[in-house]
Formats: structure tokens, sequence, C-alpha cells
């Protein structure tokens, strides 16, 4: 008979769902030395992916550079106001009767600008809370983002009454 039995399952070579992204892989440890803090992450298995992007969000690097985010940011709102006017413009003509633009522009505007600033938080508190570079964390497509849709509502919403009657 032999005495060690039947083999166990190689734990560390089995995929697995990664904690942080969700997707199943072969996961690796994060250290603390991975993050660049004294005490462990929180997470302690990420896979290959996820710890990269722990580490260079450790090491701070912007891969998103500040012209493009700045040229990102000009271009959405752009979009993103004539998008709102245009909108804005059809439901007044249908709905002005019932309920009147300035309702209509209000609640176009402010569903906008909450929308933007969810989506800025659920980014913020995830990069800010790990790094606490205010710098770094709105260095993220998504981010910049956020704040096009939050900063289009708001001047949609005070440029409105002047073209939309
Ligand atoms: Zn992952």
């Amino acid at each position: 008979m032999s005495s060690t039995g039947p083999a166990r399952p190689d734990l560390s070579r089995r995929e697995m769902e990664c904690p942080s992204c969700g997707k199943k892989s072969f996961l690796v440890e994060l250290t603390a030395e991975d993050i660049q803090r004294v005490r462990p992450p929180t997470v302690g298995m990420v896979c290959e992916g996820c710890r990269e992007k722990y580490r260079s969000a450790a090491r701070l690097e912007i891969r998103y550079s500040t012209q493009t985010a700045l040229r990102d940011l000009a271009l959405v709102v752009l979009v993103g106001v004539s998008l709102l006017l245009l909108v804005l413009d059809a439901l007044s003509t249908r709905l002005a009767v019932s309920v009147g633009p300035s309702n209509v522009s209000f609640f176009v505007t402010a569903a906008t600008s909450l929308t933007g600033l969810r989506m800025m938080y659920s980014e913020l508190r995830g990069r800010y809370g790990f790094t606490h570079s205010l710098s770094w964390s709105l260095h993220s497509r998504y981010a910049i983002l956020s704040i096009a849709i939050l900063v289009s509502g708001i001047l949609a919403a005070a440029v409105s009454p002047f073209i939309i009657r």
C-alpha cells in the first residue's frame, strides 16, 4: 500500500477567478514589494495582467499624456454639448407643451451630469484610493471621459436657455 495517498491537486497551478478583474487565469502572488508598500495588499492573488497593472500603478507610470488627455477632454465636451443641445431641441418641441422646455432641459442635463459624476467617482475611487495621487488618477481615459460628460451636462444646461426656445 502506498503511504502517500492520492495526489493533492496543485492549487497554485489551477485556473481561478482573478479577484481584481474577474477573469479566469493562473493566479500569481501580489506582494507588498509589487505595490511598493510595507504591508501586503488586501488582494493576495491576482492574474499576471493585473499584477503588471498594480506594479505600474505603484510606480505611478503615466501612459496617457496630459496633452492627449486635454485634447480628448475638449473633443468629448464639444461633441457632448452638441449632442445634448440636439436632443434638447428635439425633445423640447415634442414635450414642451406638456412639461415646459426648462424642465426638459433640467432633466436631461442633470441626468447627464450625474452619470458623469457617478463614472468619475467609480473610476477615481479605485485609482485615487489605491495611489493617493490625484494627478496620476486623472491620467486615465475613463476618468477624462467621465469629467467630459459631467462638464457637457453643465455647459449644455448653461447655454440651452439661449439656444432652445
Ligand atoms: Zn486580473
